[in-house]
């Protein structure tokens, strides 16, 4: 797979958007995102799943929303499977779904 998108770039260097179209510039190899019209973050301010600091502490509020969300093992899927190195997705922080993301997603699958 090959990333193009500069990792460094915050919700607000990029002067606010919606975080679901910012995949839009990534070469994806998981194009199955139907989990997103079913969003428990659809009106969440992006600025909680894409903070300025990338602190686990600072997701905090953002996985409580994904704790709510019906469609979060797909949301997880979805991450993981493109690598994406930033945000929250799915209840998890960039380095959780880098440190254990396949795992937990295997597990949540019951492919464990
Ligand atoms: S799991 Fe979290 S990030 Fe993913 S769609 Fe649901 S609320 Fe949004």
């Amino acid at each position: 797979m090959t990333i193009r998108k500069n990792t460094t770039e915050t919700a607000s260097s990029r002067g606010g958007y919606n975080y679901m179209d910012l995949l839009s510039e990534w070469e994806l190899v998981d194009k199955d995102d139907r989990f997103k019209e079913h969003a428990a973050c659809k009106d969440a301010d992006p600025a909680l799943f894409f903070p300025e600091t990338a602190a686990n502490r600072v997701y905090k509020e953002a996985i409580a929303i994904c704790k709510t969300c019906t469609v979060y093992k797909d949301c997880m899927r979805y991450a993981i499977n493109n690598k994406i190195p930033f945000g929250v997705w799915g209840g998890l922080s960039p380095k959780q779904r880098e440190r254990d993301g396949e795992q937990i997603l295997a597990s949540i699958l019951g492919q464990a």
